[in-house]
């Protein structure tokens, strides 16, 4: 997917590790760090939730996230605390034990499945759905202001790449007696939560995607810039285009 979006954008990723670490450590991203912020405190939420005594209400919930010393991270807690704590008292009404159904069956797992050119992901989490016993939601945390699935153009991008990873799991014997079903996007910059299914078509279209993209890549195809808005949102901004002479060639002065 990456390569469809910016050939250059897919060099980087791939080939030059020196400029992904550094942008990581140099951290001079404020929204990237916020998001960093957001994703480490999730994940400790539900261990936190888990060792605490039930019955739970929603300012343990809010308890269980850290505060932090930028607002606007706050404000996503507090959102996030209360979001959760609804799905919690939605579960209450139908599940006989909704703290177990609340839990989320993986966080932060890393998936790879040995191809032409082997797959490799991170999913945030991975939620069984409530009423069935096999079928799973995959669950992204996107806390940029580029992911409004309501634009399609990132609904597109984010069946993507849910579908690639949906196609590793698939293969994971971790997971064979599930089904992938279902897939949630939870953004605390928009106070919002989509939920889609996965289809079929997604699935194919990622399988031909990707077998595309490694005919172009084994072919040696050019790794050029395909420069956009979200440029602006790309981790390889700076090594990319942060000398003078390749914003002004690409109109970014
Ligand atoms: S800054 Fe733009 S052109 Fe450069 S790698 Fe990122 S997406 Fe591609």
């Amino acid at each position: 997917m990456m390569y469809k979006n910016c050939p250059k954008q897919f060099w980087y990723f791939y080939n030059d590790k020196a400029a992904r670490e550094g942008y990581n450590v140099l951290g001079e991203n404020l929204a990237m760090n916020r998001g960093q912020e957001f994703h480490l405190a999730v994940d400790e939420f539900y261990d936190k939730i888990q060792a605490s005594q039930l019955p739970w209400d929603i300012h343990e919930f809010r308890i269980a996230l850290p505060q932090s010393k930028d607002d606007v991270v706050n404000g996503w807690f507090d959102w996030y605390a209360k979001s959760e704590w609804e799905r919690f008292e939605e579960l209450s009404k139908e599940s006989l034990e909704p703290d177990k159904a609340f839990m989320p069956l993986h966080t932060e797992l890393k998936v790879e499945l040995p191809d032409r050119i082997n797959r490799t992901g991170h999913v945030d989490r991975i939620d069984l759905i409530p009423g069935t016993k096999n079928e799973l939601c995959i669950v992204e945390y996107k806390c940029g202001k580029s992911y409004d699935m309501e634009k399609s153009y990132m609904l597109t991008k984010m069946n993507a790449e849910i579908g690639f990873y949906a196609a590793i799991l698939n293969k994971d014997k971790r997971f064979n007696q599930y089904r992938i079903t279902h897939w949630k996007c939870i953004n605390p910059f928009y106070e919002k939560i989509w939920y889609n299914n996965i289809s079929g078509v997604t699935l194919k279209a990622v399988e031909k995607a990707y077998n595309g993209l490694v005919d172009l890549v084994n072919d040696k195809g050019p790794f050029d810039r395909k420069t956009s808005v979200l440029c602006m949102h790309c981790p390889y901004f700076e090594p990319c285009l942060g000398s003078e002479e390749a914003r002004k060639e690409f109109g970014f002065i």
